[in-house]
């Protein structure tokens, strides 16, 4: 695998060929926080960021998308017709996306590409995609990714991976997606025999000192689990802002809806949260999940117990640490994941106990 150096000094030069080959989408500073956006006019990633406070899951997954449109009005021959909204799926590349936000879309994909399923619009934006990751030196305190199946370095997802080196950034290239950037860009010098990215990944991880247990979770009967005594500890402070699923790179849940004005109308569809009452209203007035209890267990058992079971492929979660920062009541997952994993082993609830 080719691992490539990228002078400091050529980085706009290469940015600015790539304009002209693919849209571009990266970390932009919004007064104190980072977001990812659309980077117009010649605007250049700024890599000098930490975490941003949204994953950059809207990427591939926008935040409110229209599916169709169609339009009431009699006197047009196409009325009362839905038709697919025309698509942008011309090649992009999203830049700065970290290892852990990266391995995300994994497991997303997981529900969006099966061979019942296939999401048309997640997939197409997901194969339009060029996914050039910055390793992550400077982890916050609640980056647990390490024990989440993850970590600073790690590159599932990823065509590049990129690596602060001073006056350079390292690059590796993953895939033939990775190549055909980096050709695109100018970028070729070789970075030759170098144990500089080993050497920074070793760093990099022994920084992530929050950790999760996950051994015991497939083992404990999920029926046992789900009517434990701590979710009412676990639950009782929570406002069901959706904040965190709103946060979380893994969360994928949407609603669909049709929105008329006047004649015209759209049916479109949009991020939703398992943490809101009316998520799961049926048509009935029936809600099988009325109480605040039965939403936050059902967080909780979707990431730590039924994706568990259903992949055999770890968590559904990456370790970002989104949804710990920023839970205004301080719920935080890696207590309720200790709590899960060792439910029924001993007397102990880490919630209660901390
Ligand atoms: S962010 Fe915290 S308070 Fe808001 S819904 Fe999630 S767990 Fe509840
Ligand atoms: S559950 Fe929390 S820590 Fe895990 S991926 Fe989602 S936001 Fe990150």
């Amino acid at each position: 695998m080719k691992v490539i150096k990228i002078d400091k000094k050529d980085w706009a030069k290469g940015i600015k060929a790539l304009h002209k080959a693919y849209g571009l989408i990266g970390p932009v500073k919004e007064k104190e926080y980072f977001t990812f956006q659309v980077l117009s006019g010649g605007t250049i990633p700024d890599l000098e960021f930490r975490n941003t406070r949204l994953s950059p899951k809207a990427v591939v997954f926008p935040q409110s998308e229209d599916m169709f449109e169609y339009s009431l009005d009699d006197s047009r021959e196409d009325h009362h017709l839905l038709k697919e909204v025309e698509k942008d799926y011309s090649p992009r590349v999203v830049f700065g996306i970290r290892p852990c936000d990266a391995k995300a879309l994994e497991l997303v994909k997981m529900n969006f590409d099966t061979d019942e399923y296939k999401d048309p619009y997640w997939l197409n934006l997901y194969e339009a995609t060029t996914f050039v990751g910055m390793a992550c030196d400077s982890p916050c305190s609640t980056c647990f990714c390490t024990t989440a199946g993850t970590g600073p370095y790690h590159e599932e997802g990823l065509d590049v991976l990129m690596a602060d080196n001073g006056d350079s950034y390292l690059a590796k290239l993953l895939t033939d997606k990775g190549e055909k950037l980096a050709t695109s860009a100018g970028w070729a010098d070789s970075a030759g025999k170098s144990d500089v990215l080993a050497a920074k990944k070793t760093a990099a991880e022994a920084k992530i000192v929050s950790t999760v247990s996950t051994e015991a979770l497939s083992g404990k009967d999920a029926l046992e689990l789900y009517n434990a005594d701590f979710w009412e500890d676990v639950s009782f402070a929570c406002i069901n802002c959706g904040t965190c699923t709103y946060v979380c790179p893994t969360c994928w849940c949407f609603d669909i809806q049709d929105e008329v004005h006047g004649k015209s109308g759209k049916r479109m569809r949009t991020w939703d949260s398992c943490m809101f009452p009316i998520f799961t209203v049926h048509t009935t007035g029936h809600n099988p999940r009325a109480t605040k209890l039965q939403r936050v267990r059902q967080r909780f058992m979707h990431k730590l117990k039924y994706f568990v079971d259903k992949y055999d492929k770890g968590i559904m979660c990456v370790g970002c640490g989104r949804c710990v920062r920023q839970c205004p009541v301080n719920i935080d997952i890696r207590r309720v994941c200790e709590t899960m994993n060792s439910f029924g082993s001993d007397n102990t609830c880490a919630v209660q106990s901390s």
